[in-house]
């Protein structure tokens, strides 16, 4: 009896030590992003930007920390870093850690890596509610690609992009809406107007400029 009930208690402390996929890494050395099956996780927040009640606050800061990290500015062989921009019961815009972290397939030869949005973000201090996600193209000029624009994959109500030169661009794809979605580019302190992406062209994402 005495030695049965030893056996559960160490069986029932390894579970406990063996916490699942969706745990947060805690202590030093653990990384703040992960996947969870083929979604990205990240942590948040990033401790590098202010915490904002204006969205715009927090997306003016992100590029250049970004470009401060590894290989964010070497072009052909430059890495992309993607994260989310989220709120709390706060009401404050946070963004999350940046993460690395690349789509499963690689398609052609390019050195880039790529990087995956975030689908997921977790913060110890309550639920998270992601509205954007950001990533950085490792030269200049680059605008959003046309795999940036495509409906399929967005994930949010706004899409955050910037390069090198720290040029901003700000997808709203109107996902769920007949619509037009619209694209932006952050001129100063405002949000200027570029290009739509009519309802029939969301699936290819093509950008019809506001000109035309
Ligand atoms: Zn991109």
């Amino acid at each position: 009896m005495h030695d049965r009930r030893g056996l559960r208690a160490i069986v029932f402390a390894g579970a406990l030590g063996c916490a699942g996929p969706s745990s947060t890494p805690q202590g030093p050395g653990a990384v703040p992003y992960g996947f969870r099956g083929n979604q990205v996780w990240v942590d948040g927040p990033w401790a590098d930007i202010e915490p904002s009640l204006n969205i715009d606050d927090v997306i003016d800061q992100l590029c250049p920390a970004i470009m401060k990290l590894p290989r964010a500015t070497w072009r052909d062989h430059g890495q992309e870093y993607c994260g989310v921009i989220y709120s709390l019961e706060d009401g404050m815009f946070y963004a999350s850690q940046p993460s690395p972290l690349a789509p499963t397939v690689l398609v052609g030869p390019s050195k880039r890596k790529r990087c995956q949005p975030p689908l997921h973000v977790m913060d110890d201090r309550g639920r998270p509610m992601p509205w954007a996600d950001y990533h950085s193209h490792p030269w200049a000029p680059s605008e959003l690609s046309q795999d940036d624009r495509r409906s399929s994959l967005q994930l949010y109500d706004i899409r955050i992009q910037f390069d090198t030169a720290c040029t901003v661009m700000k997808l709203v794809p109107h996902r769920h809406e007949d619509r037009p979605g619209e694209v932006f580019v952050r001129r100063g302190r405002t949000w200027v107007l570029t290009g739509y992406i009519q309802p029939e062209d969301k699936p290819s994402g093509r950008v019809t400029s506001v000109n035309e």
